[in-house]
């Protein structure tokens, strides 16, 4: 039995990659200081995996950026806008070229945009999508991977393992640039050259190669399942004699069980974190010749692994194929964990006893590899930390228990149905057509998150570091007077992060001091910890609101973080159903909600910035998700009164397939980004009558750029042409947080004139 590894963290377990990349950008080291910085790290990670005994290591899975870019370089898979960046490539051409393609280019008199990212797969990793023309082709352009790979042969030997994405889901990720094609039909060419790849790895001695195909997993139409076939069946008849180990991962293989079973390669990697049923499926229907990795230890969370459980799946495997052809693996690769507990000092003991990071899950593999060979001590410290977290009174708060299974079908209703609610908001509130809103933040500027830092040192005291953010506060509401807008915001100044401001005031929530997850390039988030029952032991935005409100006549809203979201946001429990830690916390919003109306605010905006993001990736799954986070939105939205207007705001805006949904949130308003597809947008919302009132965004605040006055004029128009004209609403299409002020200015005031053009010019006639 070996163990294996997929892939590892390559931020470094202090971010260096993070603050090397951002200093060569800066042009304050040069390539061959993050040359060594990268190899360093790579080192780094081998020998933490040799350590830990792991039996094959992946290379190959270090990136400057993002492997997808690194895939799509070794292809020559190059978008022509970059082609002025191909001439004369030297190495350090290349690297230019390869950040180019990652953050776009404006130099030299060129200005190239950067290629488009998105999310993979269901994780918080961004990857940068692959683009496609018609007459696509494929060579190999960078010589990276093979050179990468002769120094890990060198360190490691035969465990040196090369990983790159398999051809078939490197096409489904990418994205077809022109019309007329498929990009799945380009897998002809594509096949050919991943055949000179793996020949050429052979060449330098690599015994085992991971292709990752977490395509696998998803609903495969029957010509992307050809294709599978197709690419495997090629690559087997051509390159005898290697070890490919096809990945799959974050779910099961479920109508593609067989398929992925008869692909003529030596190994099937499957997630049995996610899955644990499909072993039974795959052990049915198995080869003689395959090897079967088992993803036992979960790549997506801090916990630590049930050392009985995990062996009763060991177990299960081996009593049908022998030890011999299994491997023990985490679910997938270690990228989307933190990478060391033992640098988290400031953790509860207790705690910190259930919780392994990447570090600590490679020896779980260890640990999981000698108890399957009949050593007794693992096994028993471990039963002990898991029998601890299972009964202790940090996790368990009977009073949350109960209130969560006393939640009935009224605790998500509000009281009348909307036609009701919205003509008693109308006569209480008196906003005039195409009310002008912003959806909280105002910029973050590096003033305001320097208080922060200083109060953390302890150079600012608590109230020198209040009266600084209250000063923020009125400046920002009295200039929201100024220019006009109808319902006004306090600007989130106090809040770092909007899932964990509200994190650090609920009971339930840990937080780490190095527990860093790449999310794209050199960003990295630190998502918080939901290790218990979730708890509201005091008002949470109270006290700002209630500020904000007092310095205006104006309606002041309210600002929340959902339950989908902050769930979404956070490395959850594993030992509950994730809707039932979700309905935890919409108990807890809805009491903070409560507290609001209670304190005199009228209007409340529950953010569910990713509930379209938690969306399974099988469709099959999707309709139970929607319905619980639907469901927790309700509890946490409907104790209050119908003169009380609830607000709720989503990013992303692919809503066209689940937009009955989002109908059934109920929120008396929802504001949406719209920036990418406006038009398609506002289709969705009126072909499906969509009942309540909607504040569509008029203007992308993920650019500096700020729109004008008549650009935003048609816009209105064009929603006021198929949309009730009652339900609009006018406003930014997410939190300007991340903006200057110059540009927020200019646009907020261009937006307040084009919503005053618009009652003119639409207005009367309704
Ligand atoms: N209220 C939050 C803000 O304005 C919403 C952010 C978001 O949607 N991501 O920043
Ligand atoms: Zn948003």
């Amino acid at each position: 039995m070996l163990t294996q590894n997929l892939g590892y963290p390559r931020i470094g377990s202090q971010r260096q990659l993070k603050k090397a990349s951002e200093q060569f950008w800066a042009g304050k080291i040069g390539h061959q200081e993050l040359n060594e910085l990268a190899i360093a790290i790579q080192e780094e990670n081998w020998q933490t995996q040799l350590d830990a005994g792991v039996d094959l290591i992946p290379c190959n899975d270090f990136s400057f950026y993002d492997h997808v870019l690194d895939t799509s370089l070794l292809l020559g898979v190059i978008p022509e806008r970059y082609s002025p960046l191909l001439s004369n490539l030297t190495p350090d051409k290349e690297r230019n070229l390869y950040f180019a393609m990652a953050r776009g280019y404006q130099k030299d008199g060129l200005d190239i945009t950067a290629m488009e990212m998105t999310k993979w797969l269901d994780t918080n990793y961004h990857y940068l999508v692959p683009e496609f023309r018609a007459d696509q082709e494929f060579s190999i352009f960078s010589q990276q991977l093979f050179a990468v790979f002769d120094r890990a042969k060198a360190r490691l030997g035969e465990k040196a393992k090369p990983v790159l994405p398999g051809p078939v889901t490197y096409l489904l990720l990418g994205k077809e640039k022109e019309p007329g094609f498929e990009r799945i039909d380009l897998i002809n060419k594509l096949v050919p050259v991943y055949v000179k790849i793996i020949q050429r790895l052979k060449e330098q001695g690599a015994v085992w190669i991971q292709l990752d195909e977490p395509a696998l997993v998803l609903d495969l139409s029957p010509k992307e399942q050809e294709a599978f076939t197709y690419a495997y069946t090629t690559i087997a008849k051509e390159v005898d004699g290697e070890k490919l180990l096809v990945a799959t991962y974050f779910e099961g293989l479920g109508p593609n069980t067989q398929l992925a079973l008869t692909l003529p390669v030596q190994a099937l990697h499957i997630d049995l974190v996610r899955a644990p049923e499909q072993l039974d499926e795959v052990l049915a229907l198995i080869p003689d010749r395959l090897h079967l990795s088992l993803g036992l230890v979960d790549g997506r969370n801090v916990w630590k692994n049930d050392y009985e459980r995990s062996l009763e799946l060991i177990q299960r495997a081996a009593r049908q194929l022998g030890t011999d052809r299994l491997l023990l693996a985490p679910s997938c690769s270690l990228l989307h964990s933190p990478i060391d507990l033992d640098l988290e000092t400031g953790l509860d003991e207790e705690v910190k006893n259930w919780m392994a990071f990447a570090k600590q899950k490679l020896w779980e593999l260890r640990d999981l590899k000698q108890i399957a060979a009949g050593e007794e001590a693992p096994l028993l410290a471990n039963k002990r930390a898991i029998e601890s977290r299972r009964s202790s009174q940090k996790v368990h708060r009977q009073e949350v228990k109960d209130r969560v299974a006393a939640i009935t079908e009224t605790d998500t209703r509000r009281k009348s149905t909307f036609s009701v609610r919205q003509q008693l908001q109308h006569e209480r509130f008196q906003l005039p057509l195409f009310p002008t809103t912003t959806i909280g933040s105002f910029p973050q500027t590096d003033d305001i998150r320097g208080l922060r830092a200083r109060l953390k040192k302890g150079e600012l005291s608590e109230e020198e570091y209040q009266a600084a953010i209250e000063q923020a506060t009125i400046e920002a509401i009295r200039w929201q007077e100024e220019i006009g807008l109808d319902v006004l915001v306090h600007g989130e100044f106090e809040r770092n992060d909007m899932v964990e401001y509200f994190g650090e005031q609920l009971d339930g929530f840990l937080f780490t001091k190095n527990g860093w997850v790449q999310s794209y390039g050199s960003r990295c988030v630190k998502p918080p910890v939901i290790y218990g029952d979730v708890s509201r032991p005091a008002d949470m935005t109270v006290g700002w609101a209630t500020f904000a409100a007092a310095q205006t006549e104006k309606p002041m809203k309210g600002m929340l973080t959902g339950p989908v979201t902050i769930l979404q946001w956070s490395f959850v429990r594993d030992d509950q159903p994730r809707e039932q830690t979700t309905q935890q916390i919409a108990l807890a919003i809805r009491d903070e909600v409560a507290a609001l109306e209670q304190a005199g605010i009228g209007i409340i905006q529950i953010d569910e910035a990713a509930i379209r993001e938690g969306l399974p990736l099988r469709k099959a799954k999707q309709a139970s998700y929607l319905n619980w986070a639907v469901q927790a939105f309700r509890i946490a939205a409907s104790a209050v009164q119908d003169q009380t207007q609830i607000h709720t705001h989503m990013c992303y805006s692919e809503f066209n397939d689940i937009i009955e949904h989002i109908a059934a949130m109920d929120a008396d308003v929802i504001t949406i980004e719209t920036s990418r597809s406006q038009t398609e947008l506002l289709e969705a919302f009126a072909d499906f009558k969509y009942p309540n009132e909607i504040g569509p965004g008029v203007y992308d605040i993920h650019s500096p750029r700020v729109p004008g006055v008549q650009e935003m004029v048609s816009l209105l128009k064009k929603a006021a042409s198929l949309l009730p004209v009652r339900h609009l609403w006018v406003n930014p299409d997410c939190g300007l947080k991340t903006r200057k002020w110059p540009e927020t200015k200019a646009a907020l005031v261009n937006m307040i004139t084009a919503a005053r053009q618009a009652r003119e010019e639409i207005g009367p006639s309704i």
